[in-house]
């Protein structure tokens, strides 16, 4: 369940229009995944568990994005 607002944009994630969920999600997932983006949001609070992105291991990164993109999904925005 996401438990925040989003990560990029600070905007409660319904609140999103479609084209919005693309372009943050997205970026949030390609910057999560990836060690040299990785530093932008290291400070950022994770949507599905709350702790910040930096407290992570990389298997626990995986493990949230991939819930984060499935709850997005859920919305069906
Ligand atoms: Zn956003
Ligand atoms: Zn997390």
């Amino acid at each position: 369940m996401i438990k925040t607002t989003c990560p990029l944009c600070d905007k409660q994630m319904v609140e999103h229009t479609k084209s919005q969920i693309e372009k943050c999600l997205w970026t949030f997932v390609r910057e999560a995944r990836n060690p040299v983006a990785f530093a932008r949001i290291n400070s950022r609070t994770c949507p599905e568990c709350e702790k910040k992105m930096l407290d992570h291991n990389p298997s626990q990164v995986n493990e949230c994005v991939n819930r984060f993109i499935l709850d997005v999904e859920s919305l069906e925005i």
